[in-house]
């Protein structure tokens, strides 16, 4: 099923570099390898819109995807931005890859009136990991409104799914900035697109 036709607009490497004000964001966030441009391509329809397989270090900017002529009438989303944020959590990242990450994320999040909310995908098989909490901590700092959704949920077992929803929700229950849903996705399998469309839909229009 078709999504409407989506276009990459730019990479933001800093802050000077947004463009201007346009309809509302929402933000993917995750670990290298977590599935982020796997499930921006299968959200949108279009295979290769979003790199799959990132190198590091080329990829410390913010992405920005609109739809083509913002006309809006796309299957079951109102007219938006999606944005692609780097990928964090690299084996072997020196620290000031790190701080360059944390500085961009961050100065974005707090700045962009029209970012509504931050997709913070958490790979099935493995949950919320130390830097992803870190993560989470600048959101709350930011005061960023952010929601999990786990990526790869056809790589574990069916009852696996509702136990590590359970464990992430324990996880993230003091986080102020936190969504208290948690969505389980494939891209593979094209599962939880909906109801990751449907979040969606209400982060932009509450
Ligand atoms: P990114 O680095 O977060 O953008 O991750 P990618 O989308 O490039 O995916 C990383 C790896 O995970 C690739 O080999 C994908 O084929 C694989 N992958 C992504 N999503 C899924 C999924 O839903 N199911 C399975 N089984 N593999 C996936």
């Amino acid at each position: 099923k078709a999504h409407g036709n989506w276009a990459f607009v730019k990479g933001v490497p800093s802050m000077e570099f947004l463009p201007p004000l346009g309809p509302p964001e929402i933000a993917f966030a995750g670990r290298s390898n977590v599935g982020k441009s796997s499930l921006i391509n299968a959200l949108t329809g279009k295979n290769g819109l979003a790199r799959t397989s990132n190198t590091p270090g080329r990829t410390q900017e913010l992405n920005f995807f609109v739809p083509e002529g913002f006309s809006g009438a796309m299957d079951n989303l109102p007219p938006l931005a999606v944005v692609d944020m780097p990928g964090y959590g690299y084996a072997k990242a020196p620290i000031e890859m790190v701080e360059r990450w944390t500085e961009l994320v961050f100065e974005y999040m707090r700045g962009r009136v029209t970012l509504k909310r931050i997709f913070l995908l958490i790979d099935a098989r493995h949950g919320v990991k130390q830097n992803d909490l870190d993560a989470m901590k600048l959101m709350d700092k930011a005061a960023m409104s952010y929601q999990v959704v786990l990526t790869k949920t056809d790589k574990v077992k069916e009852p696996a799914i509702p136990r590590m929803i359970a464990e992430t929700l324990e996880k993230i229950k003091k986080s102020p900035a936190a969504f208290p849903e948690v969505i389980a996705t494939s891209s593979e399998k094209s599962r939880g697109m909906d109801d990751l469309r449907e979040a969606i839909a209400k982060a932009i229009n509450p």
